[in-house]
């Protein structure tokens, strides 16, 4: 068990910068993921973290001893991989006892470790068998039997479940919450799924183009996005972003007209926005609602998606070049070519400067 702190990092591949400066501290426990879009390196500040790549600046803290000069297999790390290799020819037993074997580790204690791992991991069953014998989901198991069995201080996933399938990524995803709370040590995911991200989390690390946008728990990064950038990012579907304009802002309120004419309340603190000020108005798919009181926009429909659990209507608004998404119940199923009449309260409704920072809620 370990707590991580991070310093100034900075990673160059050759004159390129990737990483310009990460400053975190992750807590002895804490369960972080690392999210963000393809290329905004997630998996470069993991493998710094684990030691398969050098910081270009910075210091690494594992447990409060600074391990920028340790090897990988001297910093109580175990990681985990998307891909996770097993020996084709060796029994899963095997597989999981190889590194401690290399390491000359005592027999009873190798057989103890497994044991134990293959117990958490519920895989007792498959101790002898090789892997090909086994579906993906029961090879992954092994792969992180395989981390287990080290006893590390801390755990690196490197966006391990984007080879299985969809339905055995929930199962999954259920059994990494599970690990956590049996096993309790500091665990860091990179993963670019923000389901995952705010499934697994006790704090989510949004990266973008190399830099921290926001650290928060999960729900937190839902209900407050900093920024444009988070606010879009968290929160599946997308939320809705409309131009409007500054009516007045107060500490207790703003009043917006959006691109298509509506008045629209938010209740944010605008003290620093002037009247006129071109602003963004966001609301999430689930907020725009056909009930409900209060200021209203009016759209319509020209796509229908019926799932059954829930109902995904796309629409056109005055002045908007992209179609809004509205999220409702499954019993609700407007026809592609209605006009529905949303209503957006002002406490679920989100207002972003012209700059992409956001307007504080209240
Ligand atoms: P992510 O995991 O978020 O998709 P990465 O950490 O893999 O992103 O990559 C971040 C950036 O660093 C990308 O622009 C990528 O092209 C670059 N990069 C990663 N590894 C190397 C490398 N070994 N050499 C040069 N550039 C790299």
């Amino acid at each position: 068990m370990a707590d991580v702190q991070l310093t100034g990092v900075k990673k160059s591949f050759g004159n390129t910068e990737v990483l310009h400066g990460i400053d975190l501290h992750i807590d002895d426990g804490e369960f972080v993921v690392f999210v963000g879009p393809s290329g905004c390196g997630k998996s470069t500040l993991l493998r710094a973290i684990a030691g398969l790549e050098d910081l270009s600046a910075g210091t690494l803290e594992i447990g409060g001893r600074v391990v920028n000069d340790l090897s990988p297999a001297d910093r109580g790390i175990a990681m985990v991989f998307q891909s996770y290799a097993l020996y084709p020819n060796m029994s899963v037993y095997e597989n999981m006892a190889f590194g401690l074997k290399i390491a000359k580790a005592d027999k009873a204690e190798i057989d103890r470790r497994v044991r134990a791992a293959a117990t958490v991991l519920n895989i007792t069953d498959y101790l002898e068998r090789k892997p090909k014998a086994l579906s993906g989901g029961q090879r992954q198991r092994v792969a992180i039997g395989r981390a287990i069995v080290r006893e590390p201080q801390v755990f690196l996933f490197d966006e391990p479940l984007s080879n299985l399938d969809a339905a055995l990524r929930v199962r999954m995803r259920y059994e990494f919450a599970r690990l956590h709370e049996e096993l309790k040590t500091t665990m860091i995911y990179v993963t670019h799924d923000q389901i995952e991200a705010m499934t697994l989390a006790d704090r989510i690390v949004v990266l973008h183009a190399g830099r921290i946008e926001q650290v928060g728990a999960p729900m937190d990064l839902y209900e407050h996005p900093r920024n444009l950038f988070v606010a879009e990012f968290i929160g599946s579907p997308k939320m809705n972003l409309i131009p409007a304009e500054l009516v007045e802002g107060s500490a207790r309120q703003a009043t917006v007209r959006t691109v298509g004419g509506d008045v629209i309340t938010v209740a944010v603190d605008a003290s620093r926005g002037r009247a006129g000020d071109q602003v963004t108005l966001g609301v999430r798919p689930e907020h725009l609602r056909l009930d409900g009181s209060g200021a209203s926009i009016t759209a319509d429909a020209t796509f229908v998606e019926t799932l059954g659990n829930a109902t995904f209507a796309y629409l056109t608004y005055a002045g908007l070049a992209e179609t809004l998404t509205v999220q409702l119940s499954g019993e609700v199923r407007p026809r592609s070519g209605d006009r529905l009449t949303l209503h957006i309260a002002a406490d679920q409704a989100h207002l972003f400067s012209a700059d992409g920072n956001a307007f504080p809620r209240r």
